[in-house]
């Protein structure tokens, strides 16, 4: 129980960021954290992500239906449960519209080849662009593959195995897509070598794949799961980025 609160108040937090951030306007955006088999707490519909309280979340089983809570499901939940049935390694699902990256969904432009060392290690070679049409329609083959999306003329969704690392993940998306901009002002961005993306995805598959899904029950007694945040993924990135020097 005590760990569902700490997950409740991550998910009040997220939300409240994303509002925070300017990634979300008026009811956009969703947040859902798996709390354990076929049970899921989740932001609920027609609410501004930064007036989000823990009263106000719901708690929704694995179709969908509220199993706790006042409020009604958001309709796109059937993405986020098609994304937990694809990726049971995972311990939430954020959804949102940051206005860069979500530029380059409508605009129907992906980032094309890896043109920067860090990111490659962080999230991988590859931020898919995925046609998105009636919600629940998504083909989340690329979830496989990635951990997060772009929506053809939607947004951005992004997994993680915890709330702080999918928003991360997020917040990566939106700077790429910045620097991407700028960079297509200036003549396009430059890939970088074939054989450098390639150690760098490496990187990324051992830092980051294959890790167990945590719920909120086992969080608290669990392992901590190896992060890349640290030192490791640091001289990974420098020792790339010397040798491609
Ligand atoms: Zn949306």
């Amino acid at each position: 129980m005590i760990a569902e609160e700490r997950v409740r108040a991550e998910l009040v937090e997220t939300s409240r960021e994303l509002h925070a951030r300017g990634w979300v306007a008026n009811h956009d955006g969703n947040v859902t954290a798996r709390l354990g088999p076929g049970r899921f707490l989740s932001t609920p519909t027609a609410i501004s992500k930064g007036a989000v309280s823990s009263e106000s979340l719901i708690v929704v089983d694995g179709m969908g239906e509220v199993l706790q809570g006042t409020r009604k499901a958001f309709s796109e939940l059937k993405l986020h449960l098609a994304a937990y049935r694809r990726r049971p390694d995972i311990g939430c699902c954020i959804h949102a519209h940051p206005p860069t990256a979500t530029g380059f969904a409508v605009a129907r432009r992906s980032f094309g080849p890896p043109f920067m060392a860090e990111p490659v290690v962080s999230i991988g070679r590859e931020v898919p662009l995925v046609d998105f049409g009636m919600p629940g329609d998504l083909d989340l083959d690329e979830l496989g593959r990635a951990d997060v999306l772009l929506l053809a003329n939607h947004g951005v969704l992004a997994v993680g195995p915890d709330l702080e690392t999918a928003l991360l993940r997020i917040e990566l998306v939106e700077h790429m897509a910045k620097i991407a901009l700028v960079a297509h002002q200036l003549g396009g961005p430059v890939a970088l070598p074939e054989s450098l993306v390639a150690s760098l995805q490496k990187k990324h598959e051992s830092l980051f794949r294959e890790q167990p899904a945590m719920d909120a029950g086992q969080a608290s007694s669990a392992p901590a799961a190896p992060s890349a945040s640290g030192e490791a993924a640091g001289s990974i990135v420098a020792d790339a980025l010397k040798r491609f020097r």
